[in-house]
């Protein structure tokens, strides 16, 4: 059985240079590929420099591995969602740019669906259908950047899935969007929801990605109730796990809170919460990101007023802990944190919408 043909941005750019000198293609023709594919991050088709003859000849080697099945763009325009459709076996995922006014930052999805089942994410509540490999992680990235007028310097893997629960596929990606895009180490976040041996690894690596820990409680019991997989890795375990990353790398961790109206939103919860990370250990501190839940169907909680959510910001700072309240963007085309899910058949008929935020 021959393995399946390699998709578009599946390959590194040694392997890619291989594959175009097998063809007899003089050196700078490998490079104007190359150039074209990542550096410049042109569609092949713009690529005008390259002989149509070799054009053709790459596109057909090396096809993209999603149709665009539907694009939004927010009535501010700063948002832009992609529902991708994998021509493969037509798993369905999400991809959020985010734009300002001089960058642009891309949010990601790891995974088709999560298995982790955190109940008031949409993502989760679907359920999981399959890893993405690098390829398609980087796909996203480039794809972004082709429908951005700003420089796409930031990916996030906040998109659906859980990163390190795809540790291989991921930390290719990652080395890939350094390697061959030139994207700072620093620019990329990985945001876990708390899977431990993943973390460990992660201290481990040479690139001192950004690490950010989804955490939505200060206690296991709530934890547990929110995260099911708290069960297996409680709080502390996260924490020293996130100590270790943070001391390895020389980064601050940030920790995000999905603020829920009743659920983990009173005051006496952001001071168990301060205390918790003040007495944590991690170099450069913590800083925590308040988003205020976006409604999924599967989830009844709602979000809390703006007025609640800032007061429980500034009970953090008070107490010595950066707090910054998200700015829920691209809810009007269902862009938004945790908003994210796949169109499962079974789901025809949903609401399709997105996830996170750099
Ligand atoms: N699995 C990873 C990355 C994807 S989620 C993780 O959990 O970190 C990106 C962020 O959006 C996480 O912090 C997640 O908890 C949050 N989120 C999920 N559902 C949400 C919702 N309905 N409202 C607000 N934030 C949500």
């Amino acid at each position: 059985m021959s393995a399946p043909s390699p998709s578009r941005y599946g390959l590194g750019t040694a392997e890619l240079e291989t594959l175009i000198e097998s063809w007899g293609e003089p050196r700078y023709r490998v490079e104007q590929i190359t150039d074209a594919l990542y550096r410049r991050r042109v569609p092949l088709e713009d690529a005008t420099n390259l002989p149509k003859v070799l054009r053709a000849r790459t596109t057909e080697a090396l096809p993209l591995a999603f149709d665009v099945a539907t694009e939004a763009t927010s009535t501010d325009g700063e948002t832009i969602r992609w529902l991708y459709e994998s021509v493969r076996d037509r798993a369905q995922v999400e991809t959020v740019l985010m734009r300002s006014e001089t960058r642009a930052s891309v949010c990601v999805s790891s995974q088709a669906g999560c298995a982790m089942a955190c109940t008031f994410c949409a993502t989760g509540q679907a359920g999981f259908e399959r890893h993405l490999d690098a390829g398609e992680i980087v796909e996203q990235v480039v794809r972004a950047s082709h429908g951005s007028p700003q420089p796409v310097t930031h990916a996030v893997y906040m998109g659906m899935g859980e990163p390190l629960a795809n540790y291989d596929e991921v930390w290719t990606s990652v080395e890939r969007l350094h390697g061959d895009l030139g994207m700072s180490a620093r620019h990329l976040t990985i945001s876990t929801v708390g899977v431990v041996p993943g973390m460990l690894r992660l201290a481990k690596e040479r690139l001192p990605v950004t690490l950010a820990v989804s955490l939505h409680a200060p206690d296991d019991e709530l934890r547990s109730q929110l995260v099911p997989l708290n069960a297996r890795y409680p709080i502390a375990a996260v924490l020293d796990a996130a100590a270790e990353v943070a001391g390895a790398h020389g980064r601050r961790v940030s920790f995000e809170y999905a603020c829920i109206a009743g659920v983990n939103d009173t005051l006496q919860q952001a001071g168990a919460l301060a205390r918790l990370l003040r007495a944590w250990q991690g170099v450069g501190g913590a800083h925590v990101n308040l988003i205020p839940l976006n409604p999924t169907s599967g989830f009844s909680g709602r979000a809390p007023t703006r007025a609640r959510v800032r007061a429980f910001a500034e009970r953090l700072r008070e107490a010595g802990i950066g707090a910054t309240v998200r700015r829920t963007r691209g809810v009007d085309i269902d862009a938004a944190c945790g908003q994210l899910r796949s169109r499962h058949p079974i789901a025809e008929g949903t609401p399709v919408s997105t996830t996170m935020e750099p």
